[in-house]
């Protein structure tokens, strides 16, 4: 079976100013590519060769197969959980749990920020909706992912490996931060918290 690169569902600058088409063109075209390229050719004449990507990351041990078909998901998630129309509020249901449990908007990405600020080297900041509906936001590093627990339904990821942010603003990741949320589709969001 062979894996596919998703297709972006917006041009490659339409992130333009807050993430540029460079930065696109390399994290997409190369980065993500590439993972999908990797992990084609590392699953031949394995026992992972005929099984989604979901079971391999699963199933996989913690190293290239493992590294490469979570790093697949994870962008695939981060790409396309983004969108050149973000409403930049969330809407009603996905606002309603962020003020129960984050007090406000604000504060919400605030600590959102200030989680991803502090995840050390490479690596995801997710937000996630955990089985008894609390809202949570946790620090994953390098190609560690939410899909491997199950208790936990990732809404929304931030991709803080340098590459995702270093074209366009060098060192600062907390501005990469403060500009990422111009670009989130919290319709796509609002759709998994009403199909929890
Ligand atoms: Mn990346």
């Amino acid at each position: 079976m062979k894996h596919e690169l998703p297709k972006l569902p917006y041009e490659i600058n339409a992130l333009e100013p807050f993430i540029s088409a460079e930065t696109l063109e390399f994290h997409y075209w190369k980065h993500h590519k590439t993972y999908v390229d990797n992990l084609n050719n590392l699953i031949i004449w394995t026992e992972f060769e005929n099984i989604s990507l979901e079971e391999i990351i699963k199933k996989a041990p913690a190293w290239w197969i493992f590294n490469n078909s979570a790093q697949v998901w994870n962008h695939s998630f981060y790409f396309l959980w983004l969108t050149s129309n973000s409403i930049k509020i969330p809407k009603k249901k996905t606002l309603e749990l962020i003020n129960r449990d984050f007090g406000n908007f604000e504060n919400f990405k605030e600590t959102f920020n200030k989680s991803a600020i502090w995840n050390f080297g490479s690596g995801w900041t997710w937000l996630v909706l955990n089985w008894d509906w609390k809202l949570e936001i946790i620090n994953t590093s390098n190609a560690w992912t939410i899909l491997t627990l199950a208790e936990k339904k990732p809404l929304l990821t931030c991709d803080v490996w340098e590459h995702a942010y270093y074209i366009d603003y060098r060192n600062a990741r907390v501005k990469y931060l403060e500009n990422f949320w111009n670009v989130v589709n919290w319709e796509r969001i609002e759709s998994l918290v009403l199909n929890k």
